[in-house]
């Protein structure tokens, strides 16, 4: 039995894509393992939103190629593929950069795998480099998903329309497809067959969804949820990433009498200066997303949010970072992730005068974490004391221990028996970090 190892890097729909590859080396008679030096074939993912990233890839890479010459010597061939984002905006260069990699797929044409794996396998000793844009969309072509256990994702809508200035993903998953609500549905009720009681729904623009109904009529996210609430068995419901400016009255709506969505929204702003938002290109202004943000909280009070930022972005005073500081503390978001600018080749941004000196952006995004952090711990420590359903998702670092998620995304890890993996269990907190909260059993 050939075996495949599969690296993942970047975002959760690069999760869901992995997932996906997975699913579909499995029907061609593979079996994963986790130990790279066991692996025929090794997969790697990728992700180009930071710089960072493509460099991680490139060493990883390195570090394979030297697997597959020891294997070589005990007379073993070994296959390195790559997918993803760095090869949708690399292209040719990641087979010539290293002169080893077999074939490398950008993240719309991965359907095409089989296929060109038994080219590789069998006939070419070219990499084979397949970047297209297709016509086809791959969902149409993927063996079905399966439950990837209490939690799912479930991609519904691809690629973006914005073109934020710093953003490449428009670039590397191309314009906003949605797939057909059918579909959708569909592949929901086979995770929740499989044993998913929650379902992330993603999209790069995830509230831009407009997919056709079965009677080709154009649905928003806010149709899609209220279909996906009557699914029984689900118990859960989660949608990532959203633009503020693509948030209507149905979908607050839907955060007001869907009791299946969760009280945690993550609504990126970047940043909280009109100027710097104008030279990002968000179709949005601060009051505008701090008008969003009220709506929401008026149809539920109980909503959390989470965040991105940027800091430095080129341009950035004083005053525009002090103004991202501000909306922090007018949101108190209870989760953020927060980075320093970084150029993407090929951006608006990336061409712009007034970069940001290294030394600043490090300046401001300390103080901002600190900030944002001082949030995140204090909302999880106004939980101790409360009871809260989790959903148990993976084994904890200590035997008899869980790891599993509140409604609010908070980490939280207690003392359960195995067999609540992948359900949901009350459990009152005991004790919170800024990162975790752990808690002790109510009802099972
Ligand atoms: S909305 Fe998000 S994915 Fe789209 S261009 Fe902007 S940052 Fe990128």
């Amino acid at each position: 039995m050939k075996k495949y190892y599969i690296k993942t890097y970047g975002c959760q729909m690069n999760v869901y894509d992995s997932h996906r590859v997975a699913t579909m080396l499995n029907d061609m008679g593979f079996e994963e393992t986790s130990v790279l030096k066991q692996a025929d074939l090794v997969i790697f993912n990728t992700c180009h939103i930071r710089e960072k990233a493509t460099e991680k890839l490139f060493s990883d890479l390195g570090r394979t190629y030297l697997v597959k010459q020891e294997r070589a010597l005990e007379g073993k061939r070994t296959f390195i593929g790559v997918l993803g984002c760095v090869v949708q905006a690399e292209d040719e260069q990641i087979a010539k950069r290293t002169g080893y990699v077999d074939f490398a797929l950008g993240p719309l044409t991965y359907h095409r795998l089989p296929d060109i794996l038994r080219k590789v396998l069998t006939e070419v000793d070219e990499p084979i480099i397949d970047t297209e844009f297709p016509v086809e969309s791959k969902f149409d072509f993927l063996p079905e998903n399966t439950s990837q256990g209490g939690c799912s994702f479930l991609a519904i809508q691809e690629g973006c329309n914005n073109f934020c200035t710093y953003c490449v993903v428009p670039y590397t998953r191309g314009v906003e497809t949605s797939r057909p609500v059918e579909d959708v549905i569909k592949e929901a009720k086979i995770l929740v067959d499989g044993g998913t009681l929650e379902i992330n729904l993603l999209g790069q623009n995830v509230n831009s969804y407009h997919g056709e109904d079965a009677n080709g009529k154009e649905r928003n996210l806010a149709y899609l949820l209220n279909r996906l609430n009557e699914i029984e068995g689900l118990k859960r419901i989660r949608y990532t990433t959203s633009y503020p400016a693509d948030v209507n009255d149905e979908l607050i709506d839907c955060h007001k009498n869907i009791e299946k969505l969760m009280p945690y929204l993550h609504l990126p702003i970047q940043s909280g200066s009109d100027a710097i938002l104008k030279a990002m290109n968000r179709r949005h202004n601060s009051s505008q997303y701090l008008d969003i943000i009220a709506r929401l909280r008026e149809a539920n009070p109980n909503l959390g949010f989470s965040s991105d930022f940027i800091v430095g972005f080129p341009g950035e005073t004083d005053a525009d970072f002090q103004a991202t500081l501000d909306v922090v503390d007018k949101v108190k978001y209870i989760q953020a992730f927060s980075f320093k600018y970084s150029r993407r080749p090929g951006t608006p941004a990336a061409i712009m005068p007034n970069q940001v000196e290294e030394k600043v952006k490090k300046e401001r995004l300390t103080i901002l974490q600190d900030k944002l952090f001082d949030y995140q711990t204090k909302f999880n420590q106004a939980t101790v004391g409360k009871i809260v359903p989790v959903l148990f998702e993976t084994k904890g670092r200590h035997s008899g221990q869980l790891v599993g998620r509140t409604p609010y995304m908070q980490n939280i890890h207690a003392e359960v028996s195995k067999d609540y993996l992948n359900k949901i269990v009350d459990i009152k907190v005991e004790s919170a970090t800024m990162n975790s909260l752990s808690g002790t059993v109510v009802k099972v």
